[in-house]
This record gives structure tokens, C-alpha cells and sequence, in this order.
């Protein structure tokens, strides 16, 4: 039976609880929010099918992939689809195809109060909550066991996830039933604490006097597709925006401590189709992105994939790019976690989200203390200051 002795080897993909003949298997949040497996050993009957699903390892399945993935730089024809969109909208025109063809969409949405789940779409409005890059760990329980159902019905499903999400499915369902299944991973820097983002929402709403009705994690409308900055509709029709979130992302210091850990920060895919940021398109068209509304890059890892883009491409601006132009940092190794990660945890857990920012966040004395002079020092010294200001 699964058992997690080192949280870095588990991505909470759910692929055990979904398999687990007996449902013996609960997903349990930590105190950071992030999801692990629970064994009740009195359901158990030891069959090892939850150790044999499991797919957060060096040996995922890559029997598919071509020797290399194809590679562009890419962009929805529709400029208002690009504007609504975290990149070029790649998404959307690969998701319309198994959409328009009757088939059903998988991706992350809102419930409740902006927490981030995985949903299905049937409809055009549906699959538009997917839209835009929601920069939290999703929840997916119960969503492995609907697709196979829906592949069980003869349905074409397109799931969209991280590639620990897409390796985990795959796993999941098996090669028998996979034929009407797309896979679409995104390039992955790590995933943020579900608890951490309902805390910041919460002292934005208390800033703010009034709850949130909108959110934008990265609003290139206002600041352009390369910045990363968030802005918030508020019930009363006020705006409001924020870095702390951002701040905290890159830091480092709330990601699942899976992703420092990551097995899929590589060009040996675990699905049909990645889409990212295309940073580093200037090196193939140096027009291409100039207004800054934002370019998706493209990688086709499979032939299912090449057949999904060759439907979907009539939508498309389609640059052929070299691989070697579109090697950002999280195609080639995981995530540096921030030393303090831990202790970042520990002080959340026991003091909660205000006090974790002021020590570790850029709303303390110690940020306030340390930005004048970051700027002006070398990365060694700086380093060695932080690790003074934030004891870690
Ligand atoms: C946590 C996170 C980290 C990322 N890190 C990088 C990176 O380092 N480099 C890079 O190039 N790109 C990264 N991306 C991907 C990038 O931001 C865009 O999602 C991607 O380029 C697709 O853009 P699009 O315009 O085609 O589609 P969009 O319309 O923006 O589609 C968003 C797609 O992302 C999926 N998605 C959104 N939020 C989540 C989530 N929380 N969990 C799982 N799936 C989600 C949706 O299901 C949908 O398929 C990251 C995305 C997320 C969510
Ligand atoms: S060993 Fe079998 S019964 Fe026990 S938790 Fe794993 S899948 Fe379930
Ligand atoms: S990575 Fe997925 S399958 Fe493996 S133990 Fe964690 S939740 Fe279960
Ligand atoms: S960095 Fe890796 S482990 Fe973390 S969410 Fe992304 S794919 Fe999963």
C-alpha cells in the first residue's frame, strides 16, 4: 500500500485514491493545504494497485512520444481570445477542436470562493472558466474516475493540467482506454499552498473592506504579458491589485515540496501537447510579440498530438521554432526550492498567514529594511544578507 515517508515523492495527483478498488485511500490536506494520500488499513487488502499507478517517478510513460517534440511559437487568430488568455491562446484553439467535435474538456476552475479544482466543460462559457493560468495548486479528487467514465461512455476527452496531473491520468486509465484521451500539460515552475492563497485572499478582502468578485493572477491587459502582477474586482466595483502572492511565488518558499523534486522539467513529455510561455520568442521571430499581449509555446510530443494541432492550426499563427531557442529553466531542471521552505510552513502553521509574511513576505520591516539595498549589492552579498534578515 502507498505510504508517503518523504512528501517530496508525492504530487497529490490522486491517481492512487481514484485506482484504489476498495476506496481505502483518502486525500488529506497538510497545513499548508497541499493533498497526500491516507491509507485506512482497516478497508485495505494490500493488492499494491495504489504503489503501481503512482507515475511521480523517473519511469512515466513516454512509449508514445516522438524522438523530439515539434516545436513553435504560436498565436490564436483572434486577438481578443489572446487578450483573455495567460499566452497566445493555444489552449483555446486545441480545446474547441475536441469541443466543437462533441467531446468534453478538463481543466482548472473556481469553486466556492476562488479555490482552484479541476472541472469538465461541455459548453463554450463552461471551458472558458479555464482560461488564464491560476497560479495554485488544483484540486482534482473525484475528476480521475469521471473522465474514465466518460471514455467508458465513447466520449474524446482533452484533459489540461500540470504534467505530474497528466502523467498521473494517464497512469490512471491505462493504454485500453486512452485512444480518445488528449493530454495537454504546461511547462511548470511549481504550484502554490491552496491554504496560503485563501489566507492572501482574505487579508486583500479585509484591505480592501469588501470581498472579491474577480480575480486576474497575472493581468497582462494592464501590465503586458512578461510582468507578472495581480489585479482583483471587488463586489463593490472597485479594483484592487497585488504583488504579495507573486512575491511569494517567486520566492520559492510555497510551492508543494513535490515540485523541488520534479520529474517532468524535461523534453520527455508526459502528454500529447505542452503548451507554455514562449520566453525567448525574439530568437525566432523578432515581431512576432512586440505588443506584448503574449505568444504560446508549443511543444507536440506524440502523434496523437500532431493529428490534435493539424485540426486545430486553421486558428492558429504557427511559427516552426528550433528546440534548442525554447529551452526555459523548468524544461531543463526542476525548481530551486528557498532554503526557509520548511520554515515558512512551520511559522504558518503555528502563527498564521500575517505573521509567515512579515518574516518571509514584502510586508514586513525586514522586506522594507532589505529592498533599498538589494539593488546595489552582488548576488553573493545579497544572498548572505537575506540569509541574516530571514534566519534561514
Ligand atoms: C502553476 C503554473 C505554473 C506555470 N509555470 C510556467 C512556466 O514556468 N513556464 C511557462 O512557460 N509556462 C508556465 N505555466 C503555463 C502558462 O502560464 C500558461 O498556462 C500556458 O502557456 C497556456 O497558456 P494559453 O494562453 O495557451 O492558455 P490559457 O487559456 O491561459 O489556459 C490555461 C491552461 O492552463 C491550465 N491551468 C491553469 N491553471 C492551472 C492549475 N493551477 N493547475 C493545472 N492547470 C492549470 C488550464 O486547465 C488551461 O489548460 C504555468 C502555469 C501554471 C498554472
Ligand atoms: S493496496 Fe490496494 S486496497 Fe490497499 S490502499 Fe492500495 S489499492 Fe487500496
Ligand atoms: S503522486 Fe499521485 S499516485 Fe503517487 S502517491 Fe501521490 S497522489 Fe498517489
Ligand atoms: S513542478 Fe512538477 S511536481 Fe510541481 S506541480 Fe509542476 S509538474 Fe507537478
Amino acid at each position: 500500500m502507498i505510504e508517503i515517508k518523504d512528501k517530496a515523492d508525492c504530487c497529490g495527483c490522486t491517481a492512487c485514491a481514484s485506482a484504489c478498488p476498495h476506496n481505502a485511500i483518502t486525500m488529506q490536506p497538510d497545513a499548508m493545504g497541499f493533498l497526500y494520500p491516507v491509507v485506512d488499513k482497516g478497508k485495505c487488502i494490500e493488492c499494491g494497485l495504489c504503489e503501481k499507478v503512482c507515475a511521480f517517478n523517473d519511469h512515466y510513460d513516454i512509449s508514445a512520444n516522438i524522438l523530439a517534440p515539434d516545436c513553435y511559437g504560436s498565436r490564436h487568430k483572434d486577438i481578443a481570445e489572446v487578450e483573455t488568455s495567460r499566452s497566445g491562446a493555444a489552449f483555446i484553439a486545441l480545446s474547441d477542436v475536441v469541443r466543437k467535435s462533441g467531446g468534453i474538456v478538463y481543466g482548472a476552475g473556481y469553486d466556492g470562493h476562488f479555490r482552484v479544482v479541476h472541472k469538465r466543460a461541455v459548453t463554450r462559457e463552461e471551458r472558458n472558466e479555464f482560461k488564464g493560468s491560476k497560479y495554485v495548486q488544483s484540486d482534482l479528487q473525484g475528476v480521475f474516475r469521471q473522465i474514465r467514465k466518460d471514455l467508458q461512455d465513447g466520449l474524446t476527452v482533452l484533459f489540461s493540467g500540470t504534467p505530474c496531473q497528466t502523467a498521473g491520468l494517464a497512469s490512471f486509465i491505462g493504454k485500453k482506454l486512452s485512444m480518445n484521451l488528449y493530454l495537454a500539460d504546461i511547462v511548470c515552475h511549481g504550484v502554490p499552498s491552496p491554504y496560503v492563497w485563501r489566507d492572501y485572499l482574505e487579508y486583500i478582502e479585509k484591505k480592501h473592506g469588501c470581498s472579491v468578485r474577480c480575480v486576474n493572477f497575472r493581468d497582462k491587459g494592464k501590465y503586458g504579458w512578461h510582468d507578472h502582477q495581480q489585479t482583483f474586482e471587488f463586489d463593490n466595483m472597485s479594483t484592487g491589485e497585488g504583488r504579495s502572492f507573486s512575491f511569494l511565488f517567486y520566492r520559492h518558499i510555497i510551492f508543494r515540496k513535490s515540485c523541488g523534486n520534479c520529474h517532468f522539467c524535461n523534453t520527455r513529455r508526459p502528454s500529447d501537447i505542452t503548451l507554455g510561455d514562449f520566453w525567448g520568442w525574439e530568437k525566432t521571430d523578432p515581431d512576432i510579440n512586440k505588443d506584448d499581449k503574449g505568444i504560446s509555446l508549443l511543444l507536440v510530443n506524440t502523434g496523437k498530438g500532431r493529428q490534435l494541432l493539424e485540426s486545430a492550426k486553421h486558428d492558429l499563427i504557427l511559427l516552426p521554432a528550433r528546440l534548442e531557442d525554447c529551452l526555459q529553466p523548468n524544461l531543463q531542471q526542476p525548481t530551486r526550492m528557498h532554503p526557509a521552505r520548511d520554515k515558512f510552513e512551520r511559522l504558518y502553521a503555528r502563527k498564521g498567514f500575517l505573521c509567515a509574511m512579515r518574516r518571509y513576505g514584502d510586508i514586513g520591516w525586514r522586506y522594507r529594511l532589505a529592498k533599498p539595498f538589494l539593488g546595489l549589492l552582488s548576488s553573493e552579498t545579497k544572498y548572505r544578507l537575506k540569509k541574516l534578515i530571514y534566519r534561514i
